[in-house]
């Protein structure tokens, strides 16, 4: 079954230490824009944003602490609409694996994610982020029955 989103959309925000100067740019730019969703972030970007954009931020726990593994729960249970995440190519990070699980679960519930502040410029002057949108869901029924034979 797809999933019908309102003009208000439910963004979720990450970025690498290296990238947060980058991401900081990007919401003061985009604060009024920003203001129209409603924000979830991990724990030090959310600090940083509550603090610079004055708006509430939903603050999960620190990436590396579990807080890229939160925001991957919340996409799937369809309550993350656009995923911003910033991350660092230069650098490996403690918590890799969660990267790319984020990354992974986001591409598996069909979520956009902008990773960099070109596509995510594009993505937030998308008529879409202020509009009702169907988005697809894939189908996974056959995956889930796999095991599952005729009876
Ligand atoms: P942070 O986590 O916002 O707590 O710094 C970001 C991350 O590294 O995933």
């Amino acid at each position: 079954m797809d999933q019908r989103l309102g003009p208000r959309k439910k963004v979720g925000l990450v970025a690498h230490d290296n990238k947060k100067r980058d991401l900081i740019d990007w919401v003061t730019f985009n604060r009024g824009l920003l203001a129209q969703h409603d924000l979830v972030a991990t724990g030090t970007t959310g600090a940083l944003l509550e603090e610079v954009l004055g708006i509430g931020i939903r603050k999960l726990h620190s990436g590396p602490l579990g807080g890229d593994q939160q925001l991957g729960a919340l996409i799937a249970d369809g309550d993350i609409d656009f995923l911003v995440f910033f991350w660092d190519p230069l650098e490996p990070q403690p918590h890799d694996p969660d990267v790319k699980a984020l990354l992974r679960i986001a591409v598996v519930w069909n979520i956009p994610i902008a990773c960099n502040r070109a596509s995510a410029d594009f993505m937030i002057s998308s008529p879409l982020m202020s509009s009702d949108y169907e988005r697809q869901m894939p189908d996974y029924r056959s995956y889930v029955d796999r095991q599952i034979g005729p009876s």
